[in-house]
């Protein structure tokens, strides 16, 4: 018998466009599904995609979007990637920038049509295809649920995931005439927020479930602290509000198979060997001291405050710290003005996917303070290739990294340095544990070597989004 088709929406998906882990996610929790289900993967074609690096060619379906009294022709390209289907949704106004979703400092104007456009075009395809579920990412791709209602006649159920409620997709209220959504739909109980359009609200009002990336996130997010404004809404539908952790890719951030690295390894002296040949190139010193990295985007969630008040104290211990990520210029400048002060650190600006899996390789301790976590990649990209993260204890951070001091060798859990105030007294303090541990190299190893081996993969979290799926086809079936 055939598979049954189910499309997965996201604005990102890696290697085609990554700005964040949501690419990382839309890349491979899709591939651990695929022999359930026939996944038709679906996003954008930027203009800065290497069509032909992929084998990206036109499927000859072209056809007419009527948004707010304006037709928009969209063409439709597809290719298949490590077996799994994907479908590239080409219109001008949403394809044709430099950016996903705008330079680093801001978003585009018009990111509301633009994405608005995308959720009419993939509408467009349910009609054409008959797709089972559609499984949407974050507030890019939250207004199809919506359609389909006000469509009135498509079966296919669907599946909305946040991957971090900071980002809402709010805009003025006068967007929603141009995206084609009835002022009906301006009330509190649909897309209204403080006067504006939601789009976020969409995915959550209307999707026959709701998922955040990490149980603890999912329990955070109905609070005033954690719940950006939704947390109230949230309850309402917290009937239908799950937390499945994420999980990460285990053949591209696998140590031992890592084309990237210098050398990819499997044990600690491979690690020996990657760090010397990283410190040897950004011209560091010291292979037997503690290398400390950061890895992500200069932004006020990824705690770069806690990070950037603490710099100049770690940098004044015996270590090396190398920093790579982009994001806010008040952020760059402050790096860049305690860098220029001490040789210690390596300061790179920009996204570069090969660079950071050189980094992962060679550190041993992993900074990630954010104040607030959904779920978080980078921590368990580190455990795996032999580091210990240090991390505030928050949402999926809570979830995936135990303290060291209840590090039991028999357990499948990953270990790290965990700290529950997010205060740069804490991050201190939990830095000068890292220094304690580090000069314990027996069991500093015996921890790290343990975190090599811990199972991060998608194996129980796709079997966890496989039973939701089916939880909410039978519910359709039966309703
Ligand atoms: P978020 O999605 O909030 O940015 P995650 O930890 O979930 O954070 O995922 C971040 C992903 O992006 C990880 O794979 C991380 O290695 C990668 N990443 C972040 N910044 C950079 C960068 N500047 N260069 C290369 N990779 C990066």
């Amino acid at each position: 018998m055939p598979k049954e088709k189910l499309l997965f929406a996201a604005s990102e998906v890696y290697p085609f466009a990554k700005s964040g882990g949501l690419a990382d996610v839309a890349h491979s929790l899709p591939r651990a599904l695929n022999s359930i289900y026939d996944i038709h993967v679906v996003m954008p074609l930027y203009r800065f995609i290497e069509r032909e690096c992929f084998g990206i060619v036109s499927l000859g379906v072209f056809f007419d979007i009527e948004m707010g009294g304006h037709l928009y022709p969209v063409e439709l390209y597809g290719c298949c990637y490590e077996g799994v289907e994907y479908r590239f949704i080409y219109t001008s106004l949403l394809c044709d920038r430099d950016f996903i979703y705008g330079p680093p400092e801001s978003g585009y104007a018009d990111n509301a049509l633009r994405f608005g456009l995308f959720n009419h075009a993939m509408l467009a395809l349910l009609k054409r295809e008959r797709y089972l579920l559609a499984h949407l990412n974050d507030w890019q791709s939250a207004l199809l649920p919506l359609l389909i209602q006000e469509e009135g006649t498509l079966a296919t159920k669907t599946v909305f995931t946040i991957h971090n409620l900071a980002y809402q997709g709010v805009f003025e209220r006068s967007v929603l005439q141009e995206i084609g959504i009835p002022e009906k739909y301006f009330t509190l109980h649909a897309l209204e927020f403080y006067g504006k359009v939601n789009f976020m609200k969409a995915g959550i009002a209307y999707a026959d479930a709701v998922t955040t990336v990490s149980p603890t996130y999912a329990k955070e997010i109905l609070t005033v602290e954690y719940g950006c404004g939704l947390q109230d809404f949230l309850a309402e539908h917290k009937e239908k509000l799950f937390g499945i952790l994420n999980g990460i890719d285990s053949e591209h951030f696998s140590p031992s198979k890592d084309t990237l690295l210098f050398v990819p390894y499997s044990d600690m002296r491979g690690k020996i060997e990657n760090k010397k040949a990283y410190l040897e190139t950004v011209g560091l010193q010291g292979l037997h001291t503690p290398l400390f990295i950061f890895i992500g985007r200069f932004n006020w969630q990824k705690g770069l405050e806690l990070f950037i008040e603490s710099l100049e104290w770690i940098a004044s211990q015996r270590c090396n710290i190398a920093i790579l990520g982009e994001g806010e210029i008040k952020y760059h400048k402050a790096l860049e003005q305690i860098a220029d002060k001490y040789a210690n650190i390596h300061l790179e600006f920009g996204y570069d996917e090969a660079w950071s899996h050189r980094m992962y390789a060679a550190a041993d301790f992993f900074l990630m303070p954010s104040l607030f976590e959904p779920c978080g990649l980078a921590q368990m990209i580190a455990m795996n290739y032999g580091q210990m993260p240090i991390v505030h204890e928050v949402g999926g951070l809570a979830d995936t990294v135990f303290d060291h001091r209840s590090f039991n060798e028999n357990s499948t859990r990953g270990y790290g340095i965990t700290f529950k105030t997010a205060s740069s007294d804490a991050l201190q303090h939990a830095v000068s544990e890292a220094f304690e541990l580090y000069s314990n190299m027996e069991r500093y190893n015996r921890i790290v070597q343990h975190n090599m081996h811990c199972d991060f993969s998608w194996h129980e979290s796709a079997r966890a989004y496989l039973s939701l799926y089916t939880k909410i086809i039978e519910e359709g079936n039966h309703g």
